[in-house]
């Protein structure tokens, strides 16, 4: 595993449509691999491809409670509720600012045996979702924020 440099805000390639994964190869396993050291190593909830310079809709995200998730092709599929709390973003480094987001989030996505996988979550699992898949259409959360908390 590799720990990958984190793209920041500024830079184009977090504002562009990322493409599907087509075929999940070896580099795909490995791509995720990273990804999640990445995470890990920069005690973030969650990490998408474009923010390791790749353009391909893929996402990770981990939580204390709800454990590690690998999804390759996300969509949302159902949402319900709402919730207003802090955000932030590892390419939005030292920023917070408040969201509202829905409560309750059900994502499918191929997991990296590449079988159709439905996943819901409520509370931050359901901001992770949102904030994650936001990241494939070149969507930051501060375009979003109701209003940032920083000075
Ligand atoms: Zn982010």
């Amino acid at each position: 595993m590799a720990k990958l440099k984190i793209v920041k805000v500024g830079d184009t390639v977090l504002r562009k449509v990322c493409r599907p994964v087509e075929c999940i190869t070896p580099r795909t396993l490995t791509l995720l691999d990273d990804m999640i050291e990445t995470m890990r190593a920069a005690n973030g909830v969650g990490l998408a491809a474009p923010q390791v310079g790749v353009l391909r809709r893929i996402v990770v995200i981990e939580t204390e409670e709800d454990g590690l998730f690998e999804l390759i092709n996300p969509k949302i599929i159902a949402y319900s509720g709402e919730q207003e709390s802090e955000e932030g973003c590892l390419s939005v480094p030292g920023r917070w600012g408040i969201t509202r987001r829905p409560m309750h989030v059900t994502v499918r996505a191929l997991n990296r045996k590449g079988e159709t996988v439905d996943y819901t979550g409520s509370g931050l699992l359901a901001k992770a979702f949102c904030h994650e898949l936001d990241h494939l259409d070149g969507k930051l959360y501060i375009d979003c924020a109701i209003r940032m908390l920083d000075n």
